[in-house]
């Protein structure tokens, strides 16, 4: 017999990956949770794993192989839901906290889903179109017994866009039978998406800056801004901000840096990153090959938008800005966490900060089921409110128990999370 909180193997104790960062997370906010701590061992394993072989033929007659996952964190309050990722260096361990961080996030605005997450370890950049679209159907069959509109909903994340999400669409209708636009959000327009959902993630992140601006008695107006990584939420944020008439001075991205203390064009920057595939070779700024230096750029507001843990012990302390938004899932290691606490940064955590994107995919999902379709202005006037309410909820939390944003966005999130649980019960 095992005992009651025995390890499982998957669960390497403490790893240091996402996973560990994760579980660190989770400790910090224990001592908080009251009679629901009883519950919080059902936080720190992942209710459901799937790791898949995903083998497809390439253009040259060869078979290649990638391993697939979809990890179900926690359904207590609703389906799972997020996102996939395409990048070589997706492990279970990432997809166990992205996993995870989406069932906090998702009880954190209050949306009523559970979380998970999938990926496959591969470069896309190696495949050709036709190969993308194999290795994304096979996926998804391979997924398809746990997916499903009232069980698991993928979108967007890293390397994956609405034509993968089209895709897994099709693949799923295909396998059902009937056409079933509710399975994944993040879909062209098309085919059921909603307006407002490709730059959901990065307004929300904007909207957010612009409520931790307004506590920290900063305009946005001439505020100087950095952000790593230029995608689909970096991308849109810069944007939001640059119209604000905020001044992006740095962007880096998995290639290289661009730097401009007068503000980069970002229309313009949008332009050549479209055409280039990286802000590498963009004539409107200087570029800058260390990578490290991006850390210590003089600005005011800095927006981690692409991987987790670039935030840690060895570049914490030289960052110069007074806010820290979250665009990233896991940019800031719980070490950080505290140099920048120490040192008086306002870090807007990931679960509050990037929520935009989910809870656009929520209005998305309803859309579907309810195949009534809502105008731009409708979706984003609801986002805003729902991440502001969210922010000052989280923010007021903060100052009465004199915890970081982040600990408060937690307790808000696994209260709920941990208090469905209990509501529910035991089955058997
Ligand atoms: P994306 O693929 O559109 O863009 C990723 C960007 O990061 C690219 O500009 C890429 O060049 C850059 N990048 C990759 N590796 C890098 C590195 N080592 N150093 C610097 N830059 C690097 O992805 P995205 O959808 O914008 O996602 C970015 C982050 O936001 C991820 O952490 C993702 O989980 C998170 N997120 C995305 C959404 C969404 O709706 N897309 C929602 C919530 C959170």
């Amino acid at each position: 017999m095992s005992t009651p909180h025995e390890i499982p193997s998957y669960l390497t104790p403490r790893d240091i990956g996402p996973w560990g960062v994760y579980l660190e997370q989770i400790d910090r906010v224990t001592p908080y949770l009251g009679s629901l701590a009883r519950w919080v061992e059902t936080l720190k394993r992942p209710k459901r794993i799937l790791i898949v072989d995903v083998p497809i033929e390439r253009d040259d007659g060869s078979i290649a192989h990638f391993e697939g996952y979809r990890v179900q964190h926690n359904t207590s309050r609703g389906p799972g839901k997020g996102g996939v990722r395409f990048h070589q260096d997706v492990t279970l361990s990432e997809v166990m906290a992205l996993s995870a961080w989406m069932t906090v996030k998702n009880a954190a605005v209050n949306v009523p889903y559970g979380g998970a997450k999938g990926g496959i370890r591969v470069d896309p950049k190696t495949l050709s179109q036709g190969e993308l679209q194999r290795m994304t159907r096979r996926y998804t069959s391979e997924i398809n017994i746990i997916i499903g509109p009232n069980k698991d909903i993928p979108a967007p994340d890293v390397n994956t866009n609405e034509k993968v999400m089209a895709w897994m669409m099709d693949t799923y209708s295909m396998n059902m039978g009937s056409t079933v636009s509710g399975v994944v959000t993040g879909k062209p327009i098309s085919l059921g998406g909603s307006l407002g959902r490709q730059e959901a993630t990065g307004r929300g992140v904007y909207v957010v800056g612009c409520e931790a601006a307004a506590k920290r008695g900063l305009e946005i107006k001439g505020a100087r801004v950095a952000i790593q990584g230029f995608g689909n939420v970096g991308g849109v944020a810069a944007r939001l901000f640059a119209e604000a008439g905020a001044k992006v001075v740095a962007v880096q991205d998995h290639v290289t840096t661009v730097m401009r203390d007068s503000g980069i064009d970002i229309p313009a920057l949008q332009k050549h990153v479209a055409e280039h595939g990286s802000v590498d070779g963009f004539k409107g700024a200087e570029l800058v090959r260390d990578r490290n230096s991006f850390w210590e750029v003089d600005c005011d507001i800095l927006i981690p938008a692409a991987l987790e843990q670039q935030i840690s012990e060895v570049n914490a302390n030289k960052i110069r800005a007074s806010i820290i938004l979250e665009g990233a899932n896991g940019p800031t290691t719980p070490a950080a966490d505290d140099i920048l606490n120490e040192k008086g940064v306002l870090v807007v955590p990931d679960v509050i900060a990037n929520a935009g994107g989910v809870t656009v995919s929520y209005f998305e999902w309803v859309q579907d089921f309810s195949s009534f379709f809502w105008t731009e202005d409708e979706i984003n006037q609801r986002l805003t409110r729902i991440m502001r309410e969210a922010f000052s909820a989280v923010w007021q939390l903060a100052q009465e128990k004199e915890v970081s944003l982040r600990t408060a966005a937690f307790i808000v999130a696994c209260t709920r999370v941990l208090q469905a649980r209990e509501m529910r019960g035991l089955y058997p």
